[in-house]
């Protein structure tokens, strides 16, 4: 049934406006964000917007993340893969809405490339810049979208603990402590049941712990102390 409600929904000034701007202006490019290097190896891409952050950087990503916090082997998303498991029964996909951060190492990089097929233009740029900015020594990219600090501590956490060996093994010993309290097993359940989660627990926790701000509302603890003792590491380890 199409009454006049059901197009008025749709067809709205806003939307209107917005289907025809984006058949124009639906490009990436290289004034959509800024790169700068926060430490030897990482090379940060921050973008204005998580839209655009997210088409340059989703496919990376879930080859990367999706299959190691899955705990199976790298993959490729296929278009069936999206569908079924990023649109939702509304017709959102709220990954491209919502996910303002993302790291991604060396060797992830290379692998995903191998695979990746045609790139969309978001995906081009982002390659073209990387291989211009790195060699064959290790590297970690990190994307965000806006300037929020604790978005950016949470993903230069990851690069570091990919990088710096010494930093690494002062996170896992501190960790070694973490785990024998309550928050620890509250924070590996959610992420296990709620975030869909496979493996590497304990890297994301500390990086949550690192970063401070949404522990109360992702995991319902608000281990402060333990917040404060991560971001320590952090600092201290953080070349400047
Ligand atoms: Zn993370």
């Amino acid at each position: 049934m199409r009454s006049r409600e059901f197009l008025a929904e749709r067809w709205t000034p806003r939307t209107v406006k917005d289907y025809f701007d984006s058949q124009h202006n639906n490009r990436i490019s290289r004034k959509d964000f800024q790169i700068t290097q926060p430490f030897d190896g990482c090379v940060m891409f921050r973008f204005r917007t998580i839209p655009d952050l997210t088409r340059a950087f989703f496919r990376m990503a879930e080859y990367h993340e999706g299959s190691r916090y899955r705990g199976t082997r790298p993959r490729a998303v296929t278009m069936s893969d999206f569908l079924d498991r990023f649109v939702d029964r509304q017709g959102q996909v709220d990954y491209f809405r919502f996910w303002d951060g993302f790291n991604i190492t060396d060797r992830s990089f290379r692998a995903w490339l191998k695979s990746a097929g045609d790139l969309a233009q978001g995906e081009q740029i982002i390659v073209d810049e990387i291989k211009r900015r790195t060699g064959a020594a290790p590297f970690c990219i990190v994307g965000v979208a806006g300037d929020d600090p604790a978005t950016q501590d949470h993903e230069i956490m990851h690069a570091m603990y990919h990088l710096k060996p010494d930093y690494r093994r002062a996170v896992d010993d501190l960790m070694d402590q973490f785990r024998t309290r309550s928050e620890y097993r509250t924070m590996k359940r959610v992420l296990k049941d709620r975030l869909q989660y496979g493996d590497h627990f304990d890297e994301e926790i500390a990086a949550y712990l690192t970063a401070g701000t949404q522990l109360g509302m992702v995991f319902g603890v608000n281990p402060r102390d333990w917040g404060r003792k991560f971001k320590a590491l952090l600092h201290d380890h953080r070349p400047t």
